[in-house]
C-alpha cells in the first residue's frame, strides 16, 4: 500500500481490506491484570483502538489472566476505567482469557492426541538446563517419547491435582535443537495451586501466556494481533499453535517498537516496587507515569492521544523526549483552562494609599471566551516572595525597595518600606499605588515587571503540590538499581493563597495560575472548603520539535 502517511501496520491493514482478505478489522488490547496501565500501554491502546475506529472495525478488551498469582480485581477495575478515560470503548463485554480455559484444555488434549504435546516430569531446574541456550542445542527430555495414552493419563492427573506444583508440565513437542529457544518444546501448562480471581478453585493447571494468547486471539477472530518487538521471537510459536490446533480464524501477529520516554519508567514490575516501597503514594500518585497517575496529575486524554500520534508506530526502538509529551499536554490545556492568580509563597503587602476595597473584572482567558471573573483588591494583599528582592540580581524586573512593578490586572505600585522581623526576615512591604495606572501605562516612565497577587482577606488558602521528575536520570534504569536514581525532591508542598474564582474549582478542574503553570484541583483530596491543587506542568516549553 502506497498511501502516504500510513505507518507500516496501518498499511498492512489497508491492504488486507483492499484485497478483501478481511471484510472487517478486529484488534484487541490484551493487558495482564498484574498492575496499572502506564504510558507504554497508552501507545498500544491508541494503536489498537485507533485502527479499529479508523477502519470501522472492532477492538476487544481482553484480560490475559493466565497468571493468577500476580493478578487482582483492583487491577482489572482500574484498567477498564483507564481505557474509558483515554476515550476508547471496547467491542461488547470485557473478555478474559480465563473464560477460555475449558476450550484451551480441550485443545491441549487434541495436541496430545496428535502427538504434538507431552507431559514432562523433569524438575523445573532440569527443564531449564536442558533447554540449552543461544550457543547450545537443547537436550530431549527422557519423557519426550511417552505414548499418547501415557500423556493423556498424566495430563488428567495434573488436572486432578495429583501432582505437586513444579513436578509436571505439559509441553509442546517441537524441536529441542531449534535455533529459536522459544521453539524448544515450550511449556503449555503448569500446575499452580492458586485461586483465580475469575475461576476460583476450578483449576490447578493454568495455560502459559504463549499458548493462551494466540488461541484467545483466534477465538475472538482477531485479524491483526499487535504486540511489542520482544515478541518477535515468539511469533513462530504463535503461528505453530494456530496451525496445530487449526482454528478457523488465523490471526496475524505484527510487532512494533515499545514506547520509551526519557526520565520515565515503563515497567509494571518496577512501578509496583515504587508503590510497594512507599517511594510514591500509590499507583495513582501524580508523579507516576501510570494512566491513573497522569490523570491525577492533570494530563489530558487528548494530549496523550496527540502524543502517541506524533510518536507514530515503527519497528525502530528509540527514546522519545519527555518534552514532547509535556508539549502535547500543554497544547491540550492552554485554550481550555481558565486563568487565575495564585501566590505560592505569600509575602504580605500593604497598599497604604488604596482609598477603598474594590472589585476588578477580567476575562478568565485572554483569547478564548471563558467568561469573566471578579478579582477583589483590598488594602492587604499577597505577592510571591520570589517577586521581591532587597538586593536584586542583575536584570531583575520585579519589585525592589523604592522600585515599581505592575500588579497584574491592577495598579502600578511602588515599594516605600520594607518591614522585617527581629531575625531580619522580610515580613511585609508597604507600598503605594499610582492611582492613574488602572488599565493604562504610567506617565513619563516605563514599568517593565508584572506580578500576580491575591487579596489577603478575600483570597483563599490552598495546598499546592509541585511535582518534579521522579527520576534524576534520563535513563531511569541506568546503573544496577533504578531505585538509586529516584529524585528525592520530586514533590514540594506549598501553602498558597488563591484568588476567589479559583476556589470555586471542582475536583478535576484545570487552570492556568498566571506565571506559575497549569494546575488541577486534585481528584481525591480537593474540596471547596479545603482546596488542593497539583501542578500539572510549568509554562516553560523545552520541546524544540
Ligand atoms: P510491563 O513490561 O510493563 O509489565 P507488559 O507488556 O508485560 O508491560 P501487558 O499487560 O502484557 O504488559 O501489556 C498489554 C499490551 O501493552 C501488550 O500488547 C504490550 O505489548 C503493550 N505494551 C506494554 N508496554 C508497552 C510499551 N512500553 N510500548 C508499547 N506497548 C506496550
Ligand atoms: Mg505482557
Ligand atoms: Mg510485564
Amino acid at each position: 500500500n502506497k498511501e502516504v502517511g500510513l505507518d507500516f501496520i496501518r498499511a498492512i491493514v489497508a491492504d488486507d481490506l483492499a484485497t478483501g482478505k478481511h471484510a472487517q478489522i478486529v484488534t484487541r488490547f490484551p493487558p495482564e491484570p498484574n498492575g496499572y496501565l502506564h504510558l507504554g500501554h497508552v501507545k498500544s491502546i491508541c494503536l489498537n483502538f485507533g485502527i479499529a475506529a479508523e477502519t470501522n472495525g472492532l477492538c476487544n478488551l481482553r484480560f490475559d489472566d493466565t497468571n493468577p498469582a500476580a493478578e487482582l480485581q483492583e487491577y482489572i477495575d482500574n484498567i477498564e476505567k483507564d481505557v474509558k478515560w483515554l476515550g476508547f470503548d471496547w467491542n461488547g463485554d470485557v473478555r478474559h482469557a480465563s473464560s477460555y480455559f475449558g476450550q484451551l484444555y480441550d485443545w491441549a488434549i487434541q495436541l496430545i492426541k496428535q502427538g504434538d504435546a507431552y507431559v514432562d516430569l523433569q524438575s523445573v531446574e532440569e527443564i531449564r538446563l536442558n533447554r540449552g541456550d543461544f550457543n547450545q542445542a537443547g537436550t530431549d527430555s527422557p519423557f519426550r517419547n511417552h505414548t499418547v495414552e501415557e500423556n493423556l493419563a498424566l495430563f488428567a492427573k495434573m488436572k486432578n491435582g495429583e501432582f505437586e506444583a513444579g513436578s509436571a508440565v505439559l509441553r509442546a513437542k517441537i524441536d529441542m535443537a531449534s535455533p529459536n529457544v522459544h521453539m524448544r518444546d515450550p511449556v503449555l501448562y503448569r500446575i499452580l495451586n492458586v485461586e483465580h480471581h475469575q475461576t476460583g478453585d476450578e483449576w490447578v493447571i493454568y495455560p502459559m501466556y504463549d499458548y493462551a494468547h494466540p488461541l484467545g486471539d483466534a477465538i475472538e477472530e482477531i485479524t491483526h494481533s499487535l504486540c511489542t518487538l520482544e515478541f518477535e521471537d515468539h511469533r513462530p510459536f504463535y503461528d505453530w499453535v494456530i496451525a496445530k490446533v487449526n482454528t478457523p480464524a488465523k490471526p496475524r501477529q505484527i510487532e512494533f517498537s515499545r514506547l520509551n520516554v526519557d526520565y520515565t519508567l515503563t515497567s509494571k514490575r518496577k512501578l509496583k516496587k515504587l508503590v510497594d516501597d512507599g517511594v510514591v503514594n500509590g499507583w495513582d500518585d501524580p508523579r507516576m507515569p501510570t494512566v491513573a497517575g497522569m490523570r491525577r496529575r492533570g494530563f489530558t486524554p487528548e494530549g496523550l492521544r496527540d502524543f502517541c500520534h506524533r510518536v507514530g508506530v515503527s519497528k525502530n526502538d528509540g527514546i522519545v523526549d519527555v518534552g514532547l509529551l509535556e508539549f502535547c499536554i500543554r497544547q491540550s490545556i492552554e485554550n481550555v483552562a481558565p486563568r487565575g492568580m495564585a501566590v505560592l509563597r505569600p509575602l504580605k503587602v500593604t497598599l497604604t494609599n488604596l482609598p477603598q476595597a474594590m472589585t476588578l473584572k477580567h476575562a478568565r482567558h485572554p483569547n478564548v471566551d471563558l467568561g469573566e471573573r471578579e478579582i477583589p483588591l483590598t488594602q492587604e494583599i499577597y505577592i510571591d516572595r520570589a517577586d521581591f528582592e532587597e538586593v536584586p540580581p542583575k536584570g531583575f524586573k520585579r519589585l525592589v525597595p523604592e522600585g515599581e512593578v505592575r500588579l497584574r490586572h491592577a495598579y502600578v505600585i511602588r515599594c516605600d518600606e520594607v518591614i522585617k522581623d527581629t531575625a531580619g526576615n522580610v515580613i511585609e512591604l508597604q507600598c503605594s499605588i499610582d492611582p492613574d495606572t488602572l488599565g493604562k501605562n504610567p506617565e513619563g516612565r516605563k514599568v517593565k515587571g508584572v506580578i500576580q497577587w491575591v487579596s489577603a482577606s478575600a483570597g483563599v488558602p490552598a495546598e499546592v503540590r509541585i511535582y518534579d521528575r521522579l527520576f534524576n536520570n534520563a535513563d531511569p534504569e541506568e546503573g544496577d538499581d533504578f531505585m538509586q536514581n529516584v529524585n528525592p525532591n520530586s514533590r514540594t508542598i506549598l501553602q498558597a493563597i488563591i484568588e476567589p474564582s479559583l476556589a470555586e474549582a471542582q475536583p478535576g478542574d484545570r487552570f492556568q495560575f498566571e506565571r506559575e503553570g497549569y494546575f488541577i484541583a486534585d481528584e481525591k483530596d480537593h474540596t471547596t472548603a479545603k482546596p488542593v491543587f497539583n501542578r500539572i506542568l510549568d509554562l516553560k516549553d523545552s520541546w524544540k520539535g
